[in-house]
């Protein structure tokens, strides 16, 4: 990111490392909706000569003097959120905010991001995790911040075994948090969006029924499939500002709506006040940034490992070039039909 609205290629020096990081390469990067937002809406506000990227697996090249686990030459899952464990949001269990709200987001953040031939992780014995054998890394990026957030939506959804659910958005992120519904038991899970790409995989991770937000209000074909009562949780991972008008619609008494979408326009988000009963509903909103972190990314793995989840069907677009960079970044702003994720493997 050269400023708002530019992208480009910057030379830098390798970076540095203190006693507890790793230097790393990467093996496998992929770009995500949040560089689209960081560049192109200015959502982190202004940036200069700033390296994107926070979805990757690395080799890891060099490790500080305190680091005990990790070694140098070990292939590891980089999580897209790096917290600080000492600190103390993430001692109260809310380690993707430390430091400040959103602060365990470094990446194309506060520091450099990892679309480059070297990148650095802080903390690396609590934030890497070995990548196991049976997961390629082009697999493995699909777990960083895609599987992570979207499995967030779901276990911050308090889904009931056998409950409903509708997720509204079918990005990489709304798909992972079908997987993570369905892996929490959900009986039947409505899947909103309209790439037929993205239907497709909505279907095989375990969506019962699809809706097009362009049929009609979302709310209403919700309610009318669901004999007027509404879901049992609400998970949104797309949408606009008013989005949450269509979530607490969806919604009856008892159900969360789990946000994990940006809002990128407005000074305040609209809640729908009638469907909310008057904000006495019983209709929790509940919000969340990925998690990081090297438990969660071994647990990830476990899914993958023992055949509960195949994250390479996210994947529509492969290339093989660190100069693919550009075009794959360029692919997840404009959004063709045809695409869910692009990723470059190296
Ligand atoms: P995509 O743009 O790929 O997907 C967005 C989805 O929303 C598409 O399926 C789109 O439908 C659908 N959609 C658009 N308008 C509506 C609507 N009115 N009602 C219902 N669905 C709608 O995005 P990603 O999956 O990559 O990311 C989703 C969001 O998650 C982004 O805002 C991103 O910034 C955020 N994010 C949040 C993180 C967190 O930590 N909380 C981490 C990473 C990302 P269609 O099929 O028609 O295109
Ligand atoms: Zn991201």
């Amino acid at each position: 990111m050269k400023k708002i609205g530019e992208i480009g290629w910057v030379e830098k020096d390798i970076p540095s490392i203190g006693p507890q990081d790793a230097l790393l390469k990467p093996l496998a990067i992929a770009p995500c909706t949040s560089d689209v937002h960081t560049v192109w809406e200015g959502a982190i506000g202004e940036r200069h000569d700033l390296i994107l990227g926070h979805e990757a697996v690395g080799e890891v090249v060099e490790v500080g003097n305190l680091v005990k686990n990790i070694k140098v030459g070990d292939r590891v899952l980089v999580p897209a959120i790096t917290p600080d464990w000492g600190s103390d949001a993430a001692q109260r269990g809310f380690s993707s905010q430390t430091g400040a709200p959103l602060g365990g987001w470094k990446y194309s953040n506060y520091k450099d991001g990892s679309m480059a031939e070297y990148f650095t992780c802080n903390e690396a014995d609590f934030n890497l995790a070995i990548l196991p054998e049976n997961i390629s890394p082009a697999d493995g990026v699909m777990l960083v911040d895609m599987w992570s957030t979207g499995f967030m939506g779901a276990e911050n959804a308090n889904i009931p075994l056998g409950g409903s659910v509708a997720v509204l958005g079918i990005g990489a992120v709304g798909l992972s948090a079908i997987l993570g519904a369905k892996l929490q038991g959900a009986g039947r899970i409505f899947a909103v969006g309209t790439r037929p790409v993205s239907v497709e995989v909505a279907k095989e991770y375990g969506a019962t029924d699809i809706i097009s937000y362009k049929d009609g209000d979302t709310g209403d074909q919700i309610k009318e499939a669901t004999d007027g009562e509404g879901v049992d949780a609400v998970i949104v991972a797309g949408g606009g500002s008013d989005i949450l008008i269509d979530a607490v619609k969806s919604a009856r008494a008892g159900s969360v709506v789990s946000n994990i979408n940006y809002f990128g326009e407005g000074e305040n988000i609209p809640i729908p006040r009638t469907p909310w009963g008057f904000g006495m509903a019983d209709i929790d909103i509940h919000t969340g940034l990925c998690p990081g972190g090297r438990t969660r990314m071994e647990q990830l793995a476990n899914i993958v490992t023992y055949g509960r989840g195949d994250p390479s069907k996210l994947i529509t677009h492969r290339f093989d070039a660190l100069e693919d960079l550009e075009e794959a970044l360029l692919l997840m702003k404009d959004k063709p039909r045809n695409l869910i994720k692009p990723v470059v493997i190296l």
